[in-house]
């Protein structure tokens, strides 16, 4: 039997490797990341968070000298804890201790939140422009004892971009020898509001040890101001934090600690000292607490770090309990398990074993974590335990202190030898598909990623065009050099012209061929005297298209993908020209946001079932031409495939981009014949699931492919009134092969304590994961029920959760009264999402939104990340031009050790206040990047991006992401590409012109402000505030 781990501290020449171009290959990965052990790993790191380049290594958090935090190219070295370690890195230790945690510092609205709060600063900047607070404002920055020359500027003489008290030309409240964002008496790595001996996190009054909410508790209800409301920190880091979905509480075995029952430090590792050691750490764990791993929490992100023992409790805390789930996303190696003939899971629910399985019986009994029985371990999986209780060969055994491991699945885990991975690219050449140059970008893509395909020799690739008719390409004799175009005219008659073995054709063998017959089809479908071309053609018979790529997959399985760009015609699977893009946001809308037939959900279902999937690209190059979206779409939803939307298609400006996306799309880690299932604690389900999948049995999903983009939420529900136990667990375990052939099954497992009080489910609150399912499922609903039904059930839900708050034992420490600490952002985010498109009224009229954009809309919600939907709530705005006021920004640099960092800048408010003529700015919404641009900075920002003061707009976004990375412009694209390489591919980039028609697509984005028929973000506390107290005045407690 072998157990084997590798070793987490890969030198530095490993990473420097994994960060280099040209190291996407899985394969090569694969060989490179080698752990001590010489065993290769099960996950690659290195086909890369960063989408767009290759060129940037993934960042991970990284302490620099300043104790700032960085993004680095290196995971934190020399933690003093030679054991293995998996995926997750936490912060270095103390780094929790002391940067609050994103859901800002509760105290911060007790004590003065205008010095207090994190990114204060910064903020006071946008928020003076407010004249309902500029009172207060002037008043509290006069209590920050600036120092001011001449004559203060007062409210009614302020020009833009300047402070109140401060003269014209004055940098704001800055003094010599300090640092933009600095605070008079700040010293270099303090943050605004800190005074000297202070550490980050500490406010004024704070001793050591303290937490914020440990003070100025509040006794009378605090009127939400400007000021006050809570928002997300808005430094470098905790912008990297959010987009990197990392500004997240430990869960799992240390969030026991939270409970009272274990001190733990952020790494997650009990503190050593003080109480005897069986007392802080759960007598139920497996493994000795210096050996524990926990999953990451982007694998498995739950919305609450503690469960109800009760459904009665549930019921009354009101908000969703569930978790967000990227079992791919592991951004690291996984240990590798082999159990040799049987892997070791519980007799009687089948649960895998892992870290909470404790050995009793002097080692011949192991109670499962999840249904508790008793099991007998096999017995060459027999070792006797130690004087403390652990198994004398727990370090050697990964499943038992890793939260995350991966094991060698033996025979009895396939149906079939695992199946070749294969591809098929449907490719759409009507006339439309050719003259939009969609055709162009669509034969780069996938040129370029042939060399990213797995090819160790097991890879088929074919190629099928269409426009009325259907067209194969067929490949024989040496190096399948000789092509033969067939073109079959009966689009109704579903037979394979040759073998398949003609169309799909070894990768290893044919690249060549390949390459020549993409390089050919434009020529060969272009209007200008192609072979192929004919008018006849603009109709699409997609449909028709898609059945013979399944005929080519029937056998093997293996990914469709599928590029088009009109609504298919003729043929099967056609669609009606049902556009009515009035119905938005009425009630006859539902309707047109379900599918107009069944015809591509069976397709999908028909494919699942032969372990085939199909990403769908689609690019509609006219302004307003509708594809019929709801209907198309299911065709990858249940075959677990990706939907890249990308309307008003224009080569100049998305052609790049949907190359990388393709890249993104086809050169990431793959896992093939996946089934996911997810097991929790006995006495609870899985309700609800949310995803791209097939639903096989009650909580089955089948994945015909599955890759670390793809995100999945599931609900919980109880089955049994009342829980037992003490822990909740849930397990997901991931059957899937790899792109190489091996039969692997991943399996993750979270543990956390039960409780049996409504504070305690507050405390441990996540409001980024609960917004997320919330959205979730309301994005569901909207098909069926109104819009407004929709709305008021999101706010409805909060107010009741608030209520019960507000009456329990811990509303003296909450933020502004009503606040739970760990939910004072989810205002915030479900405001934010209330003002999307999605789930706004107001958004259709202004900026041409369509019920095609509505209906991706919906899809890509399901398959949202919970820092996708936090920033759909909550827009990241970073500032681009000038960059004088941050000198760092844009600048990677190598710190000790040879790490090299990306700095980003500060995060802006989201208010229209930032938007200042003579700035642009970048504004992330989680689908697209938005590059803004002021009149008065439009030839500046220009001349730093391409050195010309004039350039059209395309241009201008394409430079925005593509150029040297030298100056300016190098650090502008640096920040830009680093966000976006952060997150899943196809977020398609704009460049807006303050004031052009997309204007009002920006300023929506703006959710701390009024919009339509919406609330401000403060008049929506006020609101919600209110509410609560009025809903708690008639609720018993
Ligand atoms: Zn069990």
């Amino acid at each position: 039997m072998v157990s084997r781990y590798p070793n987490p501290y890969l030198n530095q020449q490993q990473h420097e490797n994994q960060g280099a171009p040209g190291s996407n290959d899985v394969t090569q990965n694969h060989q490179a990341a080698n752990g001590v052990s010489g065993v290769p790993l099960a996950a690659n790191q290195a086909y890369g968070q960063y989408a767009y380049t290759g060129q940037h290594p993934q960042p991970v958090y990284q302490q620099d000298a300043s104790g700032a935090m960085a993004s680095t190219a290196q995971p934190p070295s020399a933690s003093g804890h030679d054991v293995p370690q998996q995926g997750y890195m936490p912060p270095p230790a103390g780094q929790v201790d002391q940067q609050p945690n994103a859901y800002g510092q509760g105290g911060a609205a007790i004590n003065g939140a205008y010095t207090q709060q994190p990114g204060g600063q910064q903020y006071a900047q946008y928020a003076q422009q407010d004249m309902n607070s500029m009172q207060s404002l002037t008043a509290q920055v006069q209590n920050m004892n600036m120092t001011t020359a001449g004559q203060p500027v007062t409210a009614e003489s302020m020009q833009p971009g300047m402070q109140p008290g401060l003269m014209p030309g004055v940098q704001p409240s800055m003094q010599p020898g300090m640092q933009p964002g600095m605070q008079p008496g700040m010293q270099p790595g303090m943050q605004p509001g800190m005074q000297p001996g202070m550490q980050p996190g500490m406010q004024p009054g704070m001793q050591p040890g303290m937490q914020p909410a440990m003070q100025g508790y509040i006794e009378e209800p605090t009127a939400p101001t400007m000021e006050n409301a809570p928002r997300p920190r808005l430094e470098s880091a905790d912008v990297l934090a959010r987009i990197n979905d990392m500004d997240i509480k430990q869960p799992s075995v240390a969030s026991v600690a939270s409970s009272g029952m274990l001190q733990v430090d952020a790494m997650g590792r009990p503190i050593q000292g003080g109480a005897p050691q069986e007392q802080r750490w759960p007598a139920t764990v497996a493994c000795p607490p210096e050996l524990y791993y926990n999953t990451s929490p982007r694998c498995a992100r739950l919305t609450t770090n503690a469960f109800p023992n009760a459904r009665s409790l549930a019921k009354k805390y009101g908000l969703p309990l569930g978790a967000v789930l990227q079992p791919m996303e592991d951004g690291a190696q996984l240990p590798v398990v082999n159990f040799g003939s049987g892997v070791v899971r519980c007799r009687r629910c089948r649960s895998y074993i892992n870290f909470m399985c404790k050995f009793t019986q002097e080692g011949r009994e192991w109670k499962c974590s999840m249904c508790m029985s008793m099991n007998k371990p096999a017995s060459e999986y027999y070792a006797a335990l130690d004087q403390n209780g652990y198994r004398v060969d727990v370090s050697r055994r990964p499943e038992l202190f890793c939260g995350s491991y991966e094991v060698e699945a033996p025979t009895q885990y396939m149906v079939r030898p695992p199946m070749p991975p294969m591809y098929v690219f449907v490719v759409e050449v009507t006339p439309t598909a050719i003259s939009s140059g969609l055709l162009n970008a669509a034969v780069a893509g996938i040129r370029d990623s042939l060399d990213l395909l797995p090819n160790s020799g097991r890879t088929r690739v074919g190629i099928i065009t269409f426009d009325s008719s259907v067209h194969f390409y067929s490949f024989k004799g040496e190096n399948h050099s000789e092509l033969s175009t067939i073109v079959l005219p009966d689009i109704n008659e579903v037979f394979l012209p040759t073998l398949t073995d003609r169309i799909a054709i070894p990768l290893h063998e044919g690249m060549d061929a390949l390459k020549q017959l993409l390089d050919k089809l434009p020529e060969m479908y272009g209007a200008e005297g192609g072979a192929m071309a004919s008018h006849a053609a603009e109709k699409s018979a997609f449909g028709a298209a898609l059945i013979y790529g399944q005929a080519i997959v029937e056998d093997t399985g293996g990914k469709i993908m599928a590029v088009l760009c009109t609504r298919p015609k003729i043929g099967p699977g056609l669609t009606r020209d049902r556009s009515d893009n009035t119905a938005l946001g009425t009630d006859r809308e539902r309707h047109m946001l379900s599918p107009d037939s069944t015809f591509y959900k069976q397709k999908a279902v028909d494919l699942a079932r032969v372990q085939a999937t199909v990403d769908l690209i689609i690019c509609t190059p006219t302004v307003g031409s509708f594809l019929d979206v709801a209907t198309i779409a299911p065709l990858s939803k249940y075959s677990g495939g990706d939907l890249l939307y990308n309307p008003n298609f224009v080569i100049a400006r998305d052609g790049h981009l949907l190359v990388e996306s393709m890249k993104r799309m086809l050169g990431r880690e793959t896992g093939w014949e996946a089934v996911m299932r997810i097991r929790a604690s006995q006495g609870v389900r899985c309700k609800t699931f949310h995803g791209r999948f097939f639903l096989k049995s009650t909580d089955l999903l089948a994945l015909p492919s599955v890759d670390p983009d793809k995100t999945f939420a599931v609900e919980f529900d109880y089955d049994d009134s009342l829980l037992e136990h003490t822990v909740f667990c849930v397990q997901i375990a991931l059957l899937y092969t790899t792109s190489a052939g091996e039969r692997r099954i991943r399996v993750h497992t979270i543990a956390i304590p039960i409780v049996s009080s409504v504070s305690e489910l507050f405390s441990n609150a996540d409001a980024s994961a609960t917004a997320s399912i919330v959205a979730r499922a309301a994005a569901e609903n909207l098909k069926d029920k109104r819009l407004e039904d929709v709305r008021k059930s999101v706010s409805d839900t909060a107010v009741n959760t608030l209520a019960v708050y507000k009456q329990s034992d811990m509303k003296h420490q909450s933020v502004l009264g009503f606040l739970p600490e760990s939910l004072s952002l989810y205002p915030l985010y479900i405001q934010g999402l209330l003002k999307t498109p999605l789930f706004s009224r107001d958004a259709f009229g202004l900026f041409g939104f369509r019920m095609d954009d509505k209906s991706a809309l919906m899809h890509y919600m399901n398959v949202a990340t919970s820092a996708t939907t936090t920033v759909m709530g909550y827009p990241t705005i970073l500032p681009l031009y000038p960059l004088q006021d941050y000198p760092e920004a844009g600048v990677y640099t190598e710190g000790e050790n040879g790490v090299v960092a990306l700095t980003l800048p500060p995060a802006m408010p989201a208010m229209k206040a930032c938007l200042r003529s003579n700035s642009a700015v970048m504004i992330d919404d989680g689908i697209t990047t938005i590059i803004w641009v002021g009149l008065d900075a439009i030839a500046g920002f220009s001349e730093v991006l391409v050195g010309a003061a004039e350039t059209d707009l395309y241009s201008l976004g394409g430079a925005c992401v593509y150029g040297d990375s030298d100056g300016e412009g190098g650090r502008v694209r640096a920040i830009i590409r680093n966000v976006r390489g952060l997150k899943r591919a196809g977020a398609p980039l704009f460049v807006v012109q303050s004031g052009s028609n997309l204007q009002a697509r920006v300023d929506a984005l703006m959710v701390e402000d009024r919009s339509g028929t919406q609330m401000s973000y403060v008049e929506f506390l006020v609101d919600l505030q209110s509410k609560v107290r009025r809903r708690a005045g008639t609720v018993k407690n």
